[in-house]
């Protein structure tokens, strides 16, 4: 079953990204679903007008300096929670999340 990745926009510049498991192989039925499941959850709902805007399906690549297969489209690492390139998918600090957990290299004499 394919995974479309919706943006979905309502009131803030900021899209809301979400997920939509779908038989469908339209791009217009994952953008309905997204934008429907969005009205669920909306913090605003007395305002909820949400507004689809890209849709795509990851396109996994292997990235080398990642040691992990990152989408072409919108930098996912697969099967990663955070990333030493600064990335994590929260649009956190990946880099910082994972220093700030210990995770540092240590050197070895
Ligand atoms: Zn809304
Ligand atoms: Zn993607
Ligand atoms: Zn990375």
């Amino acid at each position: 079953m394919p995974k479309y990745i919706v943006e979905v926009f309502c009131g803030s510049d900021e899209p809301e990204i979400i997920e939509v498991e779908l038989y469908s192989e339209f791009y217009e039925d994952a953008r309905y679903v997204a934008e429907i499941m969005h009205k669920s959850e909306c913090p605003n709902p007395m305002m909820c007008s949400p507004e689809a805007g890209s849709v795509h399906i990851h396109e996994y690549e292997h990235r080398a300096s990642c040691g992990a297969d990152v989408c072409v489209k919108c930098d996912d690492h697969k099967d990663l929670a955070r990333c030493y390139c600064g990335w994590s998918p929260s649009g956190n600090d990946g880099y910082g999340e994972l220093t700030e957990m210990g995770e540092t290299i240590e050197e070895d004499y």
